[in-house]
């Protein structure tokens, strides 16, 4: 089931990044935060009544340096209308409708996105009654909160999950691999994509996906069945120069979310950048499996060790990627193309791979004699039993009587040793922890 996307989108300084903060936080720790991508996110996993689903901070998307000028504000708000589901407008209650709230209020208004109104910065219901005010910018009622004290803000979030497309899962062919590209302008998406299906010569169709101009298109290849995601947004080459490239990392969330193989593209001539981490981070914490592509090697002058150095380089930028597989292709040449099916399938098939529960604890029980849990305190630790609860991307339940003392290194431990003992490669796998006496 892909997340829906709800988009903040106001002038500076109203308060969207707190209010982005504390819809973040609402989320259980089920996923441990990437280390090396926490910095400076523009995106967050958030969960309000059963429901998930990904908050975007639009005020963090940069197309200018310096200060914030209206034209900004103004591509950030088209930018939510494109790809969110829900926007989020958040005005500053206190200071009143400004002409920048009505360009803004303006840009939602004609676009077909259902829209929530915060009015933030709102402490005393009875004193600042000023935020009814902002009824006049035409996006219906506005909602008070004060994101800072977290005042009325499930008030809010119910509003937004109201307006969330229903949780259905989309129709789709459930023997096709669903499989998206993702990367920076330029590192050769859409070169791949053409090698992918130009050269098969067997396109069936192409099939419009969830989102207004999203065209999926079905291929098959060595008697297998899948989608490409999104081709139409891969080929759309995007008007906007973004010096940061923040915008690549929204671009790549929904496609990212509907998909079971996402081919993480790099340019090998730029190594791994900044951006290439965040969007990879995402695909981990997005729970979906993965293969690390490094483009245009065809440009790269190569010695003997050059490819054992760009393993090693990789591997330490993308420390929470070491179960991905790494390919060295030239989507220009064709070199090593064909493998990337190849690797797509060995990949999806470990993805959706369920292990037996006797063999699991198996392998439990010896890790745990190997090494067992550290004590937390005067409590005793105690495993006493794992078993598989979900596959795509296989997903673990452990039953332990103190979860809260098991420690995020031991259950890399148990990962590893799962790793160890049963593949899984490119794909992320999930201990979820179970209390039992
Ligand atoms: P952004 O530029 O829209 O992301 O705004 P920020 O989240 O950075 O907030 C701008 C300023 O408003 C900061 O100084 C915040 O501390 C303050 N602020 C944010 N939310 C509230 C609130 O609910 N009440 C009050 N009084 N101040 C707030
Ligand atoms: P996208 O923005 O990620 O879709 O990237 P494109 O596929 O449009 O490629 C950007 C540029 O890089 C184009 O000029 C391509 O011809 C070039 N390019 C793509 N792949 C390769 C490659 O493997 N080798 C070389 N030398 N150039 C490439």
């Amino acid at each position: 089931m892909a997340r829906a996307i709800v988009a903040l989108v106001g002038r500076p300084n109203v308060g969207k990044s707190t209010l982005f903060n504390r819809m973040a936080g609402l989320r259980k720790a089920i996923v441990e935060d990437t280390p090396g991508v926490t910095r400076d996110r523009i995106y967050e996993q958030a969960e309000w009544a059963g429901r998930e689903f990904i908050v975007v901070d639009t005020g963090g998307i940069r197309f200018e340096e310096g200060d914030i000028l209206a034209p900004e504000v103004k591509k950030q708000s088209e930018l939510a209308i494109e790809e969110a589901d829900v926007i989020v407008m958040v005005v500053d209650a206190r200071e009143g409708v400004t002409p920048e709230d009505e360009m803004v209020a303006g840009i939602l208004r004609r676009a077909n996105k259902p829209v929530v109104l915060a009015a933030n910065k709102v402490e005393d219901f009875k004193k600042h009654l000023g935020y009814l005010d902002f009824y006049r910018l035409g996006l219906g009622e506005p909602i008070p909160v004060s994101a800072i004290h977290g005042m009325n803000t499930d008030e809010l979030l119910d509003a937004v999950i109201a307006l969330l497309p229903p949780a259905e899962e989309e129709e789709k062919d459930e023997l096709a691999v669903r499989i998206a590209l993702v990367g920076r302008p330029n590192v050769g998406k859409s070169s791949l994509l053409n090698r992918l299906i130009g050269e098969e010569r067997v396109i069936v169709s192409e099939i419009p996906g969830t989102t207004r101009d999203a065209i999926d298109t079905p291929f098959r290849y060595g008697g297998n069945r899948y989608v490409l995601i999104d081709t139409a947004g891969i080929r759309r080459k995007s008007r906007i120069k973004e010096p940061t490239e923040r915008y690549s990392v929204l671009r790549a969330l929904r496609a990212v979310e509907r998909s079971d193989v996402v081919l993480i593209i790099l340019d090998a001539t730029e190594r791994v950048t900044e951006q290439d981490k965040k969007i990879a981070g995402f695909v981990h914490e997005a729970g979906k499996s993965n293969i690390i592509i490094v483009n245009k090697w065809d440009l790269v002058k190569k010695t003997e060790r050059t490819m054992k150095e760009f393993d090693d380089l990789i591997r330490e930028e993308l420390k929470f990627l070491a179960y991905s597989p790494i390919l060295y292709i030239s989507a220009l040449t064709g070199q090593r193309v064909k493998q990337v099916i190849e690797v797509v399938d060995f990949v999806a098939e470990q993805y959706w791979r369920k292990v037996p529960t006797a063999e699991l604890n198996k392998v439990l029980r010896e890790a745990v004699a190997v090494n067992p849990p550290p004590g937390g305190g005067k409590k005793r630790v105690n495993i006493f039993y794992i078993t598989q609860i979900k596959t795509g991307p296989p997903s673990f339940a452990l039953f332990v009587n103190h979860p809260e003392e098991l420690h995020f290194s031991y259950l890399r431990y148990l990962e590893n040793t799962l790793r160890e003992n049963f593949g899984f490669e490119g794909t992320p796998i999930r201990l979820v922890l179970r209390q039992r006496e």
